[in-house]
């Protein structure tokens, strides 16, 4: 085995733990209370609440010391060692990517799709889309749904979807995303 494919297999184990920790120890009733689950709805809720930095590196270096030892033990230390590396790297990712879905403006085609993947989870049916960097485990799992017009609170609006003079969606994404504006009180 190359290491090129030890890292690949480590990415993809990583994508699995992301959609098996969102799905069910975030969204299983079944599995709470958990520490993820009470961030996780705290970030649904709030929309641009993120669990702390020094929790998810801790995480971080937590999977890496029970991960490494095994992986070493199966497939020597320069193998076992990059599958590791896979993994926690990847998790990175995930982490970056999935703060600028919610943050960021400009994130190309890759992270666009992504976002729509994302948000069909965060505003059109919570119980699809766990995956954040690809489809892959929703489509094996049978919880993919190709996002419609995503309809978006505005107390839990994003910074990028709105022209700030307007307070209009971008005209851009406007096929994409619609505002459901709170109803204001008759005067
Ligand atoms: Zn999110
Ligand atoms: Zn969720």
């Amino acid at each position: 085995m190359s290491l090129a494919i030890a890292l690949f297999l480590g990415a993809l184990t990583w994508t699995l733990l992301e959609y098996c920790i969102h799905r069910w120890l975030g969204h299983d009733a079944r599995f709470r209370p958990n520490v993820f689950a009470k961030e996780h709805i705290r970030h649904h809720s709030q929309g641009d609440y993120f669990a702390p930095t020094i929790k998810k590196a801790g995480a971080a270096v937590v999977a890496l010391v029970l991960v490494t030892p095994p992986a070493i033990l199966v497939a020597g230390t320069t193998l076992g060692a990059s599958y590791a590396i896979g993994l926690v790297g990847f998790y990175v990712v995930y982490e970056i990517l999935h703060r600028r879905e919610h943050t960021s403006r400009g994130i190309g085609p890759y992270g666009r799709w992504a976002r729509r993947h994302h948000f069909w989870h965060h505003f059109g049916d919570s119980s699809k889309n766990h995956g954040v960097t690809s489809p892959i485990w929703d489509l094996v799992f049978g919880t993919y749904q190709a996002p419609g017009v995503i309809v978006v609170p505005e107390r839990l609006k994003m910074q990028w979807l709105t022209d700030p003079t307007t307070g209009d969606v971008h005209d851009d994404l406007r096929a994409w995303y619609e505002l459901r504006r709170a109803r204001r009180a008759a005067a």
